[in-house]
Order: C-alpha cells, then structure tokens, then sequence
C-alpha cells in the first residue's frame, strides 16, 4: 500500500516526481503531496484524491531538484489534505508507508515536545526522527529510530538543515533506490523510476540509504558503508503504458497470451519435461502440501488444491495467510508451504512465511516481482513472469500462479511416475493451444459486452460450481465485487440450499460454473433450484458437457469453451470472467484501474 517517489539530481524534480507517483497510483490514491526544497526552504504541497488533482495544485517548473511525493492508502485517519503525507515536525519532512504499530505510545512520550496536527501514525515517527536528531547525527537518529519504532515501515525522509539530501529506512514494506548519471532516485518500486533507469538496489532491513546529487551511499546497521548486488529489471516501459487499452486490467488481460509464451520460453521452450524438472525444485519428498496466500493468490491456492489432489496425489490445504499468521502450527518435515504473492511484499503471506520458516518448515514462493522480500526469504522460488501488473484487479498475474501451480503439479505426477514421460509432454504441448485458445476468447470480446449489458444493472449476483469450478467461481465473485461494486457472493452448488438461497430474487444472476463432466449433473441439478426461484442462469461450461447435457436451455445465456484437460481447464475459463468483471465495471462507469477502498500490493497487516 501507498508509493513513494524521491528525487535529488541535477533535473527539476516536480515533473519527475508527479510521474513516479502516477506510476505508483495502484499502491494507493485516496490523497497525495510532495515536500520540495525550494532555494534550500523544504515546502510541502498536499491534496485528496487521484495524483492529478496534486498536479493541478504545482507548478511543475519550480527550481527544485530535490524532492519526496507519496500517494496514499489511509491507515491511521481519513484521507483529508491534513493526514495526506508528507509530514513535518521540527526539522524532519518524511513520507511513510507501512504501520508504525506504537505510534500511541510513542506520541505520549512526545507530546510535551511537539503538538501533533494529523491523526495519522506516520506524523509521529516524524517527530520520533526529529527528536533523535536533535542529539545525534542524521545516520544514528535513523539508527536509533529504527529500534523504537515497531511496526512496518519505509520511510523517505528530509531535513531542513540537509536540504541536499534524502534519507531512506525500511522495515517490511518495499523499497528501491538507484543512481544513474547524477540522478538519484528511492521508490517503492521500479515502476516509478522506470523512465529514467532499470539498475537499483534493494534497501534491506536495517540499513540506511543517503541520496544526494552525486551519491548513493548506504550504510549497514553499524554505520558502517557497503556495497551491494545491483538488479536489473527484466521487463521494459511498455509494461507501464496502456498501449492504446482504455484500461491497465484490459490491456493485462491481452497480457495473458505473452505470459504463458514467457512461461513456456523459460521453463520448458522445446515442451520437454525433463527441461521443466530441471528448471523447477525436485518436491517428490514432500507427503502434504500448504499453499498460503491472500485473496486471488488465496484462489489460485485453492484451483490447485483441486489438481495437486487429483493429478499428484498429494494432500493439499489452503489458508489464508491472515488466518494463518494467528493459529496454532504443527511442525511436519514431511510438508511443504507454497507462499504466493504477486507482489511478493503482501504482509500477511511475509509474516505467514516467517513463521513457517520459524518452525523449521520447508517454503516455496511463487512470486511476480523478482527480489521481492518473499522471494529471497523463501527456501525456493518460483518466478510468475508475469511482467509488471498496474491495475489494482489481478488477471495476468493470477492466471500466472495458476499456471505455475498446474506445473509444480505436473512434476511432482512426473516425478512419482503417475503419469509417463510422454503424456508429461503432452501436456506440456497443451499449453501451446492455451494461447491459441486465449486468443480466441479474446477476439471474441463482443459476446462478453452483450453479457455483461444484461447483467450490469442487478446489484446482486452468484456464482456457483463444485470442486475446481467452485475454486473458479471465487475468483470470478472477488474480480465482479472489486471493480463492479455488485454485491456477488461465490458458493459451492450444493450448498447454496442450506441457507443461502434465501437470497435469490425474481432476476438475481446466478452464474454457473460447469468444467467437469463427473459433477456436471449435481450443478445444473442446483442451477435449475434456483431457476425455480426466478434466477436469470448464465452458464460457462465445457463443449463436451453442453453437448451431453445442456441442450434443454433452461438458462438465459451460454458461454461454451474448450475441453483441454484438468490442468489447463481452469486458466481457459477465468479469461471469459475476468472479461465479463470488465465489462459489467465499464457499464457502470466505474473507475476500474483504481477500485474505491482498494490499492494493489497489501503491505500492511
Ligand atoms: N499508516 C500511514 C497512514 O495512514 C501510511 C499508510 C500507507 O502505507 O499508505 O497515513
């Protein structure tokens, strides 16, 4: 949550940094501000809302060359212009992201030196860093600051006496900091600098970045200076561009097709599992697998759930790594813990991992951002390819972490010879057709807009299937809620009778989800309870079962997709639903990219 830009070079820093924040608005964009050294004066300029409305605020020619901006995603106060960051006590200007979780205490014992104006956490560790600072020099106030405040937190920070210099800490949540031909830059990540650099660093726990015109320096937690590994970021700028798209979600949508290319090109390009068994961590040993994750990763987990059991016969759960950061852990050798994350900062799966780590439990990351900090705590990782994903609405991404899921899966039925090695490769073949079937369902966008023009006025709506199809329908509900705003719940068929049905109203969509032929029966059997209460039935289904049994056309409309097999099944099916999200949203002229309440890349608890 919320990003942060932060410029000193030899550039007028108010466009750079307006654009940095622009680029980071997924992360949060419910107020903004930048602080500026003005002829050495640090000025600071606020507003509420999107970053354009802070645009219309600056004159972007000022003569500064030094500054921080921050867009923000409210924790501690409501998005108001006095709460929106920066903040300032004394000498110190800082923006934050993150929780600083004994703010109260803190602002108790400071409340005698400084009179706090905002009700937000982060205005206190403002204070706390110009306290210490008072004592101390800039690097030991850091230093000290760093073991008083508890919480997650990366901070950019100025000081009126050092208006040349910005300062950078982290704790738990991201940042970056990179230096090219007299340009300094500290950011929440890449995508905010990318037009200027892809070479950073990644600040660690405990160290200390000093940015000036000429010089990055960080510091360890010693103050003494070090030097680090510098990453390159693989993707290019057309990952931050719409290319032509109305919106980031659809243009990540038409991603899909060149993510799987990716995946393919880097795992198994001559579609040879002996190729992907190399490529991947040997996880024969493991009897029980956890998959951890928060929302679609949470989803993902459970479409998996479905084909680790079936296809490799491992016992598999799912939690979510905010419940299981909290319950009671039984250590087992003998199982694995799969953290996914797409931006592989999500605190919850990070914590979720720590403590797995703690209890001497084995983990495998599936992560999209390369050296991201679940990537490198992890045992092992195994990277989406998914390039960089701005809308806040994961598709490209999610779809990624199936696809990763679907070939642990496959190694790990390779590897304990349920299956040969060439039906191995022919699924690995398959997945060339995936793309080619994707393709056709997105050239096939019209039926989704006339789908979606008959569902998009209901302000309620089901999804239900069972098994994998019910793993499917929680991923569709969560991306309908997101950006339509539609109240739409995901239920498994056969429940929905318990209880639930009460719910459905004369016209209430109810979206059935219908790709395995064993079960399709017992879901057209729940479809057709509540028809029978009025409900308006849209159907996705498999050629093969609407041939064999659909063909009585009790529903009102029918999307029928390709049969490919249990593995693939799933990413075949999502792309017709995430199209449909889009397109309900679209109608009801919602702001898509940046859904109310919502910011991409949870970095608070
Ligand atoms: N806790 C801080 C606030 O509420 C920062 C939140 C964020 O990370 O955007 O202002």
């Amino acid at each position: 949550m919320c990003g942060i830009i932060g410029y000193v070079g030899e550039r007028k820093c108010i466009n750079i940094l307006l654009d940095g924040l622009k680029a980071l608005e997924y992360r949060g964009y419910d107020s903004s501000g930048i602080a500026y050294n003005e002829n050495n004066e640090i000025k600071i300029i606020k507003s509420t809302g999107k970053v354009q409305e802070l645009e219309n605020k600056i004159d972007k020619n000022l003569p500064s060359y030094i500054g921080i901006g921050h867009t923000r995603w409210a924790t501690h106060g409501i998005p108001n212009e006095i709460n929106a960051h920066p903040h300032h006590q004394g000498k110190t200007t800082l923006v934050h992201n993150g929780i600083i979780e004994n703010y109260v205490e803190l602002k108790k014992e400071l409340s005698s030196y400084y009179n706090f104006k905002s009700e937000t956490d982060t205005e206190v560790a403002a204070a706390l860093i110009d306290y210490l600072a008072k004592n101390n020099s800039k690097l030991e106030a850091l230093k000290k600051a760093m073991t008083k405040i508890i919480g997650s937190y990366a901070l950019a920070i100025i000081f009126d006496d050092e208006p040349e210099t910005i300062y950078a800490i982290r704790k738990d949540s991201p940042m970056i900091i990179a230096q090219k031909n007299n340009d300094s830059f500290v950011a929440s990540d890449i995508a905010a600098i990318l037009k200027y650099t892809n070479e950073y660093y990644i600040l660690n726990e405990g160290e200390i970045a000093k940015l000036t015109k000429e010089k990055l320096t960080i510091f360890n937690n010693n103050l003494q200076e070090i030097t680090k590994d510098l990453k390159i970021y693989q993707g290019n700028i057309n990952d931050i561009m719409k290319n032509g798209f109305d919106h980031f979600m659809l243009k990540e949508i038409y991603d899909e097709t060149s993510v799987y290319q990716n995946i393919i090109n880097t795992y198994f390009p001559n579609y040879d599992i002996k190729e992907l068994i190399n490529n991947f961590p040997n996880l024969s040993k493991y009897e029980k697998i956890k998959i951890i994750g928060c929302g679609s990763a949470y989803h993902a987990g459970m479409v998996a759930k479905s084909t680790l059991e079936d296809f490799a016969n491992i016992e598999t759960t799912v939690e979510m790594a905010s419940e299981y950061r909290y319950k009671k852990i039984f250590p087992n050798s003998k199982e694995l813990v799969i953290l996914i994350s797409q931006s592989g900062e999500t605190a919850d799966t990070l914590e979720a991992l720590r403590i797995a780590k703690k209890n001497n439990i084995d983990t495998l990351a599936i992560v999209n951002v390369n050296s991201s900090s679940i990537a490198r705590e992890s045992d092992m990782v195994i990277y989406c390819l998914a390039g960089c994903e701005i809308a806040v609405a994961t598709t490209k991404a999610y779809l990624a972490q199936v696809l990763i899921l679907s070939l642990i899966t496959l190694t790990i039925s390779y590897n304990k010879k349920i299956i040969t090695n060439e039906e191995a490769n022919k699924y690995l073949f398959n997945i060339k057709n995936l793309i080619s079937d994707t393709k056709k369902i997105l050239d096939n966008k019209e039926e989704y807009q006339k789908l979606a023009s008959k569902i998009y006025k209901n302000n309620c709506m089901f999804f239900i299937g069972r098994e994998i199809d019910y793993a499917i329908c929680m991923e569709a509900s969560l991306k309908m809620k997101e950006i339509s705003y539609i109240h739409s719940e995901a239920y498994p068929a056969g429940e929905l009778k318990h209880g639930t049905i009460s719910l459905i109203e004369e016209n209430t969509p109810v979206i059935g989800i219908i790709t395995q032929e064993e079960i399709a029966q017992k879901t057209i059997s729940n479809l057709k309870e509540t028809k029978a209460r009025g409900s308006k039935i849209i159907i996705i289904t498999t050629q093969n079962i609407y041939d064999k049994y659909l063909n009585d056309h009790f529903y009102e409309e029918i999307i029928i997709i390709k049969d490919i097999n249990i593995l693939l099944q799933s990413l075949v099916t999502v792309t017709p639903l995430q199209l449909l999200s889009y397109y309900v949203a679209k109608l009801r002229g919602e702001d898509i990219d940046k859904p109310r309440n919502l910011a991409k890349s949870v970095t608070v608890e």
